[in-house]
């Protein structure tokens, strides 16, 4: 049996923020010694695009960490992919996340890669090296017509070659669980990581929660009710139940743990020194990921 991998996301400093914010992140999470740190790709008129290569380097090159760079499809042409591609070779990053990205208000999509998959077969021919991950969700995209139907979609993007999948955030473990099953039963066969999001703010909790269509089971709302507007304890609470959902899915044998940091390089680090004995001492040889 592999072992778990363990990851985390991290996302790109808004451009008015200090850049040294990022390398702060990067500091407080050394040691962690993660399989991978994924880096996000803005669609947004604030983000800085040639961010996500260039940290996505820093995180290989100097704290020694494979690093997959996030990539958005749906206002990109391929004049731009190529370019974000030529990038991601200069840096030296080896593996892309594709996806088709959030709609942005008063942005027209370019209309070349409507769906994730689009990008990940263009990806695939022109760079048939790179690992290419992808997006799934376990409650089931928003703008899917069923379940069964996103999960058919889901098959279109690892069949066009996403070898590896994470998905998007979740509070109660039995939709993973149900999802992976289903999964399974699609002929999606590649492993499929868990993502999770401590909580650790109420109102960003709730936003996420509609935004990423993710439910909120009776014990987090308990837990907002209860500490919602009081962040220290809101924190400690939140640490513990995303410690408890990693435990949960690692005895059930997941594929692995994406832990969404949000930059919080404290709460990421609380949140592993609770569970990493159950990781063991992960070696490059049993973990199902090359990079
Ligand atoms: P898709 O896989 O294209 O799916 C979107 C919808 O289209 C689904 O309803 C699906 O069922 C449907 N669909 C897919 N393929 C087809 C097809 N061939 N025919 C018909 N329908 C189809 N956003 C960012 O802007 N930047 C990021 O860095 C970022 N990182 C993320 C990381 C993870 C792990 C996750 C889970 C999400 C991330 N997002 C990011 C958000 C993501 O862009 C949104 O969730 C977006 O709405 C969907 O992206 P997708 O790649 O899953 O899209």
């Amino acid at each position: 049996m592999h072992e778990p991998i363990f990851s985390l996301e991290v996302f790109p400093p808004k451009r008015d923020a200090p850049v040294g914010t990022i390398y702060d992140t990067l500091d407080g999470l050394e040691g962690l010694m993660p399989d991978f740190i994924s880096v996000t790709y803005g669609t947004g008129k604030q983000s800085d695009r040639t961010a996500t290569a260039r940290i996505a380097r820093t995180i290989h090159t100097e704290y020694g960490i494979p690093s997959v760079a996030h990539l958005t499809a749906q206002y990109a042409d391929k004049e731009i992919v190529d370019q974000a591609l030529d990038m991601f070779d200069r840096a030296g990053v080896a593996a892309v996340l594709p996806l088709r990205g959030d709609s942005v208000e008063g942005r027209t999509p370019a209309g070349v890669f409507d769906h994730a998959s689009d990008l990940v077969a263009y990806i695939h021919a022109k760079r048939p090296d790179m690992t290419i991950f992808g997006a799934c969700y376990p409650e089931t995209h928003p703008e899917a017509a069923s379940p069964q139907a996103d999960l058919d979609n889901l098959k279109i993007k690892v069949d066009a070659g996403a070898s590896h999948l994470i998905s998007q955030l979740f509070y109660d473990n039995d939709y993973f669980t149900d999802f992976l099953g289903r999964a399974r039963g699609t002929g999606i066969d590649v492993p499929i990581e868990a993502g999770i999001m401590p909580i650790t703010n109420a109102s960003q909790v709730r936003h996420m929660s509609e935004v990423c269509a993710a439910s909120i089971p009776p014990a987090v709302n308990t837990i907002l009710d209860r500490w919602g507007d009081d962040r220290t304890s809101l924190r400690e609470a939140g640490i513990i139940y995303a410690s408890q959902q990693i435990a949960d899915l690692v005895s059930q044998g997941v594929d692995g743990i994406h832990l969404y940091s949000m930059n919080q390089a404290g709460v990421t680090r609380r949140i592993w020194h609770n569970v990493r004995h159950l990781f063991k001492v992960r070696q490059a040889s049993s973990s199902m990921l090359s990079l």
